[in-house]
């Protein structure tokens, strides 16, 4: 059993690289951000302001998120409803940075998070998987790119959409989102000691998809070697 840790900030392409990466190494992606998101959206539901610490965690008892891969697509239930879609409008993506900082959120979605990469080979993205939720991941991928690459792809991908924003106003969100994400406290943005950075900027995405299933196959390779579980490669 290999799972693969893929840690990084907003917009460095994690979601579409390690769908990519795993499509092509028959892994389940499993996308820690949808779940954070999918507590921000129930705090939205009920009015509660995001940055309310105790007032987020009080409503974590009310909460149960569940994830289901359809056709290979994570799909992600807040109560039994399907809220896959709402997760990814942009309100959703702050009020997510937002509770991500509450411990009790952190806590309450760890579990969740380790069972599913110990029951399957998985490649799971968000900030703090290497870190913390898969600190024996076999392999562990810091991948990343300058704000302003960011900030151009999102806009590419907005204006496709025909939801144009100005450049500068995401350059702004995706400056804030990461001071914010790697100045809390608690499981803050930062690359596991044993994490292979992986810089993308200016590197055509089917390269960085290569370099992944590469890193991936040498991985396996080296554990089959030693006879060693995925999860025993860095003991
Ligand atoms: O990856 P995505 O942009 O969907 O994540 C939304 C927010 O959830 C991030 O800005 C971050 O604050 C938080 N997050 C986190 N830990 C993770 C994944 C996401 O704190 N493992």
């Amino acid at each position: 059993m290999l799972d693969i840790a893929i840690d990084g900030p907003s917009g460095a392409g994690k979601s579409t690289v390690s769908r990519a990466a795993a499509a092509a190494l028959g892994f389940i992606y499993v996308d820690t951000g949808a779940l954070y998101r999918a507590v921000g959206v129930a705090a939205l539901k009920r009015s509660i302001p995001t940055k309310d610490r105790e007032a987020v965690a009080a409503m974590l008892p009310e909460l149960t998120i569940t994830l289901a891969f359809v056709e290979g697509e994570q799909h992600v239930y807040l109560n039994g409803e399907d809220v896959s879609k709402t997760i990814r409008l942009p309100e959703a993506s702050m009020a997510a940075s937002d509770v991500s900082a509450v411990p009790a959120v952190r806590a309450f979605l760890f579990d969740l998070q380790r069972n599913l990469a110990k029951s399957n080979d998985c490649i799971m993205d968000g900030r703090d998987i290497g870190t913390v939720v898969l600190p024996d991941a076999g392999l562990k991928i810091f991948l990343t790119a300058s704000a302003e690459e960011r900030a151009r792809r999102r806009f590419l991908e907005l204006e496709q959409r025909g939801t144009p924003v100005e450049y500068e106003t995401l350059l702004q969100e995706i400056r804030d989102r990461d001071y914010q994400d790697s100045h809390r406290e608690i499981a803050p943005l930062k690359p596991a000691d044993d994490a292979v950075t992986v810089d993308t900027t200016g590197v055509p995405f089917d390269e960085v998809v290569a370099k992944i299933v590469a890193l991936a196959r040498e991985t396996m390779d080296a554990l089959a070697a030693s006879g060693k579980t995925g999860d025993a490669l860095h003991d």
